[in-house]
């Protein structure tokens, strides 16, 4: 997606925001997904979340968490033992090494405590810069911005921005919005991208943002063929919110979202 030559950067940052409002009203349930009760479970479910969908992260954590529930418990956790718990989020190996070395380096940097600054969290193992905005936003209420693919996307499409890298899609798109604002904005993007605007059809002609959105078009705009593309247990609300008819949303639908 190009930017519009014509619009200015008041124009666009204004357009963001009408946007904004539009997502908070289409997705009333965004939040993270990842279940959680401390700063280190959600960088343990965060790790784990790496190709893999939150459902299943959360399918396995209940009893990872009841079994490991320090810093030094993963850092002198048995790996096997590990390993065979995680197993179903894929890519166990590489996480269980993300794991113990979370949990040492934890141990012997930060008395065994998730640290509550950027700088900090995103020289942990297996703690990029996406993941620790997810963990500084939903865990210590330090508004962050999370690029993930879905956002990357969306804001492209939307030509808010034409940056590829994703520390400068979190600047500008950053700029655009009140700072107290950012955690749910991630949120709500993310939501939007995995039930609306899909990778390689998005529903085009049952999205709310239609009209505020110059990639419309990029997939069906009628509304029997979008409604289908609806994802998520609120598919029927989606269509409805876009002003078309919910039964044209298929039972499965509803169950089914993108990771
Ligand atoms: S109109 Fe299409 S491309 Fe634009 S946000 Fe909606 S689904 Fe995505």
């Amino acid at each position: 997606m190009t930017r519009s030559a014509t619009e200015t950067d008041l124009g666009r940052t204004r357009r963001a925001r009408r946007i904004g409002r539009v997502l908070t009203e289409t997705h009333p349930d965004a939040l993270c997904e990842l279940d959680h009760g401390s700063p280190l479970e959600l960088a343990v479910a965060t790790i784990l979340s790496a190709q893999c969908t939150d459902k299943k992260v959360n399918e396995v954590t209940p009893k990872l968490f009841a079994r490991y529930p320090t810093a030094a418990d993963y850092a002198g956790a048995d790996r096997g033992e590990v390993e065979e718990m995680i197993r179903p989020t894929g890519f166990y190996r590489n996480k269980t090494n993300s794991l113990i070395q979370l949990g040492q380096a934890l141990v012997e940097r930060h008395d065994g405590q998730v640290p509550g600054r950027l700088a900090d969290l995103v020289t942990l193992p297996g703690i990029g810069r996406k993941t620790a905005n997810v963990i500084l936003g939903n865990a210590f209420d330090v508004p962050g911005i999370t690029v993930d693919t879905h956002f990357q996307r969306l804001v492209r499409r939307w030509g808010l921005t034409i940056e590829t890298d994703p520390v400068k899609i979190e600047h500008e798109i950053g700029a655009m919005f009140p700072k107290r604002d950012w955690t749910m904005l991630s949120h709500r993007i993310i939501f939007h991208g995995r039930r609306v605007c899909h990778a390689r059809k998005p529903a085009c002609g049952a999205c709310t943002l239609a009209k505020l959105c110059p990639s419309y078009g990029t997939g069906p705009t009628e509304p029997a063929a979008a409604a289908k593309l609806l994802k998520g247990p609120r598919a029927r609300d989606l269509a409805a919110a876009a002003g078309v008819d919910p039964e044209l949303v298929p039972a499965q639908a509803v169950q089914a979202e993108a990771p």
